[in-house]
This record gives C-alpha cells, structure tokens and sequence, in this order.
C-alpha cells in the first residue's frame, strides 16, 4: 500500500475566508487520497520563508492568494510562459527534485467556466467586452486572447491602466474610457465584469445594459454573492449568465491534478458545500 501523505494549502494574509480548503479536501474525501490542504496565514515580510519552506516541509505546493500573487514570482526556479505573461502566480509546484514552479490558472478556470454554460462558446464569436483592468482582467483576457478573440474592448475606470493593459497585450485589445461603458456594449457577443463592483460590501457595477444584444453571455468574475447586481439584471432582460463559482472551481483542477495526480470533478456536493458558505 502507498503510504504517501501529501499535503499542500493556500498562502494569503488574510487567509482565513478562502474557499480552497472545502474545494481541495472533498476532493482528497472524493478520490479516497491520503493527504489534506491547509491554511497558511503568511505575512508578506515572511514570504520567502514560507515559500521555501514548502520544500523543506515536504509539501506538493500550495495555492497563492491576496496579497502574494506577484511577489511569489520571484522565488520560483521557472515561471510557466502564460503566468510570465499574467505578471502573477497562483500555483507553486514543487517538483521531484525540489525545483518551485509557478503556474496561473485563472485564465484556465475562467474559460471552463464559461465552457460548462455554454459547451459550444467560441472567443471568436464577437466583440468583447471586459470591464475592469486588474489582476482578474489580465489573466482573463490574455485567456481569451489566446483562445482567438478578435475583438477585446477593455474598459476601466482609471482609463491609464486600460491604456497599458492594451499597449502591453496589443491587438486584438483597445482600451475605451469609462465614460463610453454603456455604448459600447453595441454588437458585444460577451460582456465580463472584473471589476470589484457588485462584490458583497461594494456598490453595484454602474453600468446599462440597453445597448448589449441579447445573444450575448454576460459574466463576472465575482461570487460573493453568487448574482451580482449585473447578473440579475442581465438574467431580467434574457441573456444568458455565467457568474464567477465556475472560475473558482475551474482554476483549482489543474493545481489538485498537480499535486494528487487526479484530475478532479466539478460534481454537485462540492457545487453545495461552497454555496452554503457565499
Ligand atoms: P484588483 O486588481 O484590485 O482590480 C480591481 C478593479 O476594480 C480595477 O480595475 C479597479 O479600477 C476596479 N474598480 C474598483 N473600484 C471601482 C469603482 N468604484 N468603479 C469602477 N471600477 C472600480 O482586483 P482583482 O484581483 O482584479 O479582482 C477583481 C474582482 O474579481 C474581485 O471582485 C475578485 O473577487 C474577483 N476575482 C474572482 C476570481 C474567481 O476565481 N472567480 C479570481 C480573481 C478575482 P481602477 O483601476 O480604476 O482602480
């Protein structure tokens, strides 16, 4: 019988609200695999020590979060191209023989997600639409860049960072100003919100949908709660919604696959269990 015990978790400061622990242990539960995920409560100072740590502590890896996504990069021995391109990781890898690689799955979990609601979507099906020009933002339109988006209209409020979001990614990505977010809905196949806005404590994303076709898939990366104020109103008027569980969910398989040697399930139980906690 095998007897190994494997075990990895996630870093963050504040850590304790992540949602990993109940996604990573049923899994673990689910495939009947010695091993369980943790919390790892890492002040930023400490965190060259605690990355090296997880070599000598003879962890799988771990999980990255708020505020250690960037600065963890440092400490990897190779940084996977697409992560590069992200300017951050949320996977840290540890390898046979002890090599850290960083990973970011974010951009993976997103386009699952959107996969799991519409299995026949296309990043090519037309313009798109992403509000917001942050950490979200460029692991989700770098993903959808790279699966064949012809059209990314980036909108932010702070119109500077969309401006070198788009000299950085260059075409298919222009950058608009805040002030053109409604207008230019008009012929969108797919609107994203990665914005903060309409986030549990945060005022809810000022944005009219009239001009947005109602063919088009609108989806936001929050899930606290589950529909935001911009989901509910694009639901009212007949589009279809992807809210941001999917991402969460999605972004987690490639890591536990990683470490357990499983690629895992998005099954109904595990879907419950973390509903229960939004
Ligand atoms: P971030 O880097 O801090 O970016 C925040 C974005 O929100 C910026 O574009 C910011 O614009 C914008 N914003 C803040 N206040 C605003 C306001 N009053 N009006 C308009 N825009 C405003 O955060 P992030 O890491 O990208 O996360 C963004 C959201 O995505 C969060 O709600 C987070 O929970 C969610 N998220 C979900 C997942 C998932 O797995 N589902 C993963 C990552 C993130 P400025 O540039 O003008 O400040």
């Amino acid at each position: 019988m095998d007897n190994t015990f494997i075990m990895a978790g996630v870093m963050g400061w504040p850590v304790a609200h992540s949602r990993s622990p109940i996604i990573h242990n049923h899994w673990i539960r689910q495939h009947q695999l010695r091993g369980a995920y943790g919390l790892f409560p890492v002040e930023p100072h400490n965190l060259g020590d605690a990355i090296r740590g997880l070599k000598a502590l003879g962890l799988a890896g771990c999980n990255l979060t708020i505020p250690h996504k960037v600065a963890a990069m440092s400490y990897m021995d190779w940084v996977q191209p697409l992560a590069q391109r992200m300017g951050a990781i949320n996977t840290i890898v540890v390898q046979a023989d002890g090599a850290l690689h960083g990973f970011n799955n974010d951009g993976f979990g997103y386009l699952q997600s959107l996969r799991d609601a519409q299995p026949h979507w296309r990043a090519d099906a037309g313009p798109i639409v992403v509000l917001g020009a942050g950490g979200a933002a460029r692991a989700i339109v770098l993903s959808l860049m790279d699966e064949g988006a012809t059209e990314i209209r980036l909108i932010n409020r702070t119109f500077g960072k969309a401006q070198a979001l788009a000299d950085e990614f260059g075409t298919p990505v222009q950058a608009f100003d805040w002030s053109e977010r409604h207008a230019a809905l008009a012929g969108a196949a797919l609107l994203v919100n990665s914005t903060n806005q309409g986030m549990h404590g945060q005022p809810e994303l000022d944005v009219q949908l009239h001009e947005l076709p109602m063919t088009a898939l609108v989806s936001d990366a929050i899930y606290v709660p589950l529909e935001t104020p911009l989901l509910a109103a694009a639901r009212q008027r007949g589009n279809a919604t992807v809210n941001g569980l999917g991402m969460l969910l999605n972004q987690a398989r490639p890591a536990f696959h990683a470490w357990f040697g499983v690629m895992p399930d998005i099954d109904d139980t595990l879907v419950k269990a973390l509903t229960k906690t939004l």
